[in-house]
């Protein structure tokens, strides 16, 4: 059983959030971390211990996912301190304060699309040119972060962060082909409104609170939630999930 193997994972945004969350399910297993972060390294270090504390083994690094260097520096860190990676998680990503589109400056939007968009390529391309069986890789499992947003749109309020989960979603869809013959299963999360940070630094902290009533569960979904989907398509329960775009909701 793989999930009783020691693993190899790399988490970009890893410190905070539904990245730690997986992190620390990680460490439950026993597999080891490589727990990237952007800048907050009192919270990386913390997941750090979590995950050690919960059996596994981890290292906090820090890189911008939009930064090609750092994105190549970061799995270069993991393999180092673990091993082959076995699996990825696509996880980085960034909200901004909500408003209309024609409120929305470019930089905003150019900061937007380089960190969800450009960085999740960045990390999808190193993960291929690394676990692809055709370039002397063992193969592995590559999650992405999508979101709910890519299907409803985000009007008046988040309109480039769903295109930028839209263009996630599209890319698994290509990669899943492109790769699975190359021995990487790749499939996408979208969650819904799941309680964590990135709510505050969109300015709106009870956002997910506030959107409850939305919700046919009636509750904002927590990381642990999301977290148990990231697992299961890492792990050998996921042995068949290929291009897969998985809804975790509560049904919004
Ligand atoms: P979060 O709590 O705000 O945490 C964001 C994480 O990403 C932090 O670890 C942060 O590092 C890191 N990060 C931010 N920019 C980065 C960059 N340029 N390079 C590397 N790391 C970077 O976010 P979350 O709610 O856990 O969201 C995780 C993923 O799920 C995101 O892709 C998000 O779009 C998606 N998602 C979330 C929700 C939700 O309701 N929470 C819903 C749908 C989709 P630092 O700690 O160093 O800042």
């Amino acid at each position: 059983m793989t999930n009783r193997m020691t693993q190899t994972i790399l988490i970009t945004g890893g410190s905070r959030g539904i990245g730690r969350a997986a992190a620390i399910m990680c460490g439950k297993r026993g597999w080891s971390v490589g727990v990237n972060y952007a800048g907050n390294e009192l919270a990386a270090q913390e997941t750090v211990a979590l995950v050690e504390k919960a059996g596994g083994k981890a290292v906090a690094i820090r890189g911008d996912v939009s930064v090609e260097a750092d994105v190549i520096a970061m799995f270069a860190a993991t393999e180092k301190a673990f091993g082959t990676i076995a699996g990825v998680v696509n996880n980085a990503g960034i909200v901004a304060p909500g408003m209309a589109l024609a409120e929305m400056s470019a930089e905003r939007l150019a900061r937007m699309f380089n960190v969800n968009v450009l960085g999740a390529y960045l990390v999808a391309r190193e993960a291929a040119r690394r676990m692809g069986t055709d370039r002397g890789g063992k193969g592995g499992s590559l999650v992405n972060l999508s979101s709910a947003a890519a299907r409803l749109g985000s009007p008046n309020e988040y309109v480039d962060y769903a295109g930028s989960k839209g263009a996630i979603d599209t890319m698994t869809i290509g990669l899943s082909k492109e790769l699975g013959p190359r021995g990487i299963r790749v499939n996408a999360i979208r969650p819904g409104l799941i309680d964590t940070e990135i709510h505050a630094s969109g300015g709106a902290p009870d956002r997910a609170f506030r959107l409850a009533t939305q919700v046919p569960l009636g509750r904002p979904g927590t990381a642990d939630e999301v977290a148990a989907m990231i697992l299961f398509l890492l792990g050998e329960e996921g042995s068949y999930l290929n291009g897969a775009i998985i809804d975790v909701t509560g049904g919004r």
